[in-house]
């Protein structure tokens, strides 16, 4: 069983706390995925054909590529790869980029797992945490992709924040 990971190094802004790779400035967003997909060309024999179960996008954040930019992504994949009939395909999301119609295209380009970075539902703990979203958007998308036929769903949640009490951590997980 072969999986592929595909990392998108951008973000809306930068949360304080993180230690990943990404950029904030998203000028070359689209020619980074230019050669991010001559890259998959140039790397396709290398699992001698093997059959690919999982795709991952993570980041940064690649709820921020447009559909277009993801169905560019893929499509190179299907064409190089050996891809098995249903191959789960995850896409790490901030809540700020969850809406129906976003929700709904994703779905169309076959995204069938969800990874949402919600941290917190808490508006003060965000800001302390310079997220780009709010708690209310962060409990909203939940149900919203759901309703958009993406069942398979996981989300962040951060503990062990400064200021951060037992009661507010058993409210949050409530
Ligand atoms: S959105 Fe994720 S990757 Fe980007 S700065 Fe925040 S925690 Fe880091």
């Amino acid at each position: 069983m072969a999986g592929l990971y595909i990392h998108i190094p951008f973000c809306r802004q930068a949360c304080y706390y993180c230690d990943f790779h990404f950029s904030t400035n998203q000028n070359n967003k689209t020619e980074l995925i230019r050669h991010l997909v001559d890259e998959l060309v140039i790397q396709k024999d290398y699992l001698e054909g093997e059959t690919l179960e999982t795709i991952y996008f993570g980041g940064g954040t690649p709820s921020l590529l447009s559909p277009k930019e993801l169905e560019w992504i893929l499509a190179t994949i299907d064409k190089h790869y050996s891809l098995s009939n249903n191959p789960e395909i995850t896409l790490e999301a901030n809540p700020d980029d969850l809406n129906p119609a976003s929700l709904s295209q994703l779905h169309a380009l076959g995204i069938n797992r969800l990874s949402i970075g919600i941290q917190s539902f808490d508006d003060t703990i965000l800001k302390y945490l310079n997220r780009a979203h709010t708690g209310t958007e962060g409990l909203n998308c939940i149900p919203l992709a759901q309703d958009a036929g993406i069942k398979n769903i996981s989300i962040d949640l951060i503990f062990a924040i400064p200021n951060q009490d037992n009661e507010l951590l058993k409210r949050i997980l409530k």
